[in-house]
């Protein structure tokens, strides 16, 4: 078995990893570290969870000590980019972690606060800059950095970077960093199109893969539970009652779904916070360290926190709503059963999502086993996916009219039988108890 010691890291580092208790590398460092030592191009594939973030971090950090150079000031000899604040902000705890007897200069970049203060860390020169697309970009633009001394660039959750959204910010930052430039992208899932977008980055790339991309952990006990989206907030209030107290995730599609779904948590007797886009950078730290240290167990999250967070004892994801993308759907429920720990995730499933189950299936390669029997699939505009479903309130929604509607199969709790916190009836007009202390 390799051991941290075979892996020709700087002594710095070694201290570190010592200092934080790794006795072996894990699969994903032990096939990723001597490549990126090397400094080759690597697409590395691991589900989060795996220790992927040492992956790169800790050959990063030798390369930069053998390099021995300094970066004039407004430039960084290294960049990490991540496509959220939370999973930079992340990012740089783990290079402080591991370069605390480095001592290189590092900095995390993201928007939502004040520029100045970044602005000042980037004058004096970095080794390591974290940095989130955008802002890094309004830095560039303001000449308050400049790439042309990064030679390693690191895309982290690289499929979701090479995406839509993402893809021009990328292309315009990787266009302006120094030439050879080494590029190194992780990520859990990389689909065949977005692989051959990466290629465009890439230089002869090493590719390490670990366990099979998109294929989430065996140990997350996933179950779905078909339901009109009408009955919804009841059902997650149900679901979530065995669970009680416990850390848990809840995914929902919007905003504002995201809103009303931990208000009615909260009115049921959970202690539950939500993270979304909408939330001033303030709210959504004191919301993720809230439910980190677990004195709010219950996260309410837009997609926005499906991605990297390294967050243990996650017990339970709920899909309230599933995304419209099925990779989306890996990310969040790996939120659960983290370093070996066990988790299960639970996916609400109205009539109009089962295209979206269907999707997921196949991505996974097996069927989900319900919680209650599958009701026939839908029909016509019934099958299709609305858009910007919102989360449920205390009011009860409309499942869209249609007449083959799950409700009634459903809540007799037929079929399925697959124990454990199977919602028990309930009906939305339901007052909220003080049954579910968290
Ligand atoms: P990541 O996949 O980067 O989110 O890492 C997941 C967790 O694994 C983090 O909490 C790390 O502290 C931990 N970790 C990383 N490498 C190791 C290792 N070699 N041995 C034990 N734990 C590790």
């Amino acid at each position: 078995m390799t051991k941290f010691t075979d892996l020709n890291l700087a002594e710095p580092v070694l201290r570190a990893v010592m200092d934080e208790g790794y006795e072996t590398p894990t699969p994903i460092q032990a096939r990723a570290i001597a490549p990126v030592l090397a400094g080759r191009d690597v697409v590395g594939l691991a589900q989060t969870g795996t220790g992927k973030t040492a992956a790169f971090v800790l050959p990063l950090i030798t390369r930069l000590l053998a390099q021995n150079k300094q970066a004039p000031g407004r430039t960084c000899r290294a960049l990490i980019l991540a496509p959220t604040r939370e999973l930079a902000a992340q990012i740089g705890a783990s290079v402080e972690t591991y370069g605390k007897h480095a001592g290189l200069t590092h900095a995390v970049v993201f928007g939502g606060v004040k520029p100045g203060p970044q602005i000042k860390k980037l004058a004096l020169g970095l080794d390591i800059l974290i940095a989130t697309p955008g802002r890094l970009l309004d830095h560039m633009s303001t000449g308050k950095a400049r790439l042309d001394h990064t030679s390693i660039v690191i895309l982290d959750e690289a499929d979701q970077m090479l995406d839509l959204g993402f893809m021009p910010a990328i292309r315009k930052l990787l266009s302006q960093a120094a030439k050879p430039r080494q590029t190194v992208m992780f990520s859990a899932t990389m689909p065949a199109a977005i692989r051959q977008l990466a290629d465009d980055f890439l230089k002869d790339p090493v590719t390490v893969s670990v366990s099979p991309p998109s294929k989430p952990v065996e140990r997350i006990d996933q179950k779905v539970f078909y339901v009109n989206s009408a009955d919804k907030p009841d059902a997650l209030i149900d679901l979530m009652a065995p669970d009680a107290g416990k850390k848990a995730i809840v995914f929902t599609r919007t905003k504002r779904g995201a809103d009303r779904v931990a208000k009615r948590l909260v009115s049921f007797g959970h202690k539950a916070n939500a993270i979304h886009g909408n939330k001033s950078q303030g709210q959504r730290e004191r919301a993720l360290e809230a439910f980190r240290s677990g004195k709010s167990p219950v996260l309410v999250a837009t997609d926005i926190a499906a991605r990297g967070l390294d967050i243990d004892d996650v017990a339970v994801v709920v899909n309230y709503e599933l995304p419209n993308v099925s990779e989306s759907y890996v990310h969040r429920i790996g939120r659960t059963a983290r370093a070996g720990a066990e988790g299960r995730a639970v996916s609400l499933v109205a009539p109009d999502e089962r295209i979206l189950l269907k999707d997921i299936e196949k991505l996974m390669g097996k069927e989900i086993p319900g919680m209650n029997d599958a009701p026939p699939m839908p029909k016509g505009d019934a099958a299709k996916p609305k858009q910007n479903r919102g989360g449920g309130g205390g009011r009860s929604r409309s499942g869209g009219g249609r007449p083959q509607g799950q409700g009634g199969q459903n809540r007799s709790g037929q079929g399925g039988g697959q124990g454990g916190g199977r919602p028990r009836r309930g009906s939305s007009t339901r007052k909220p108890s003080a049954a579910a202390q968290g």
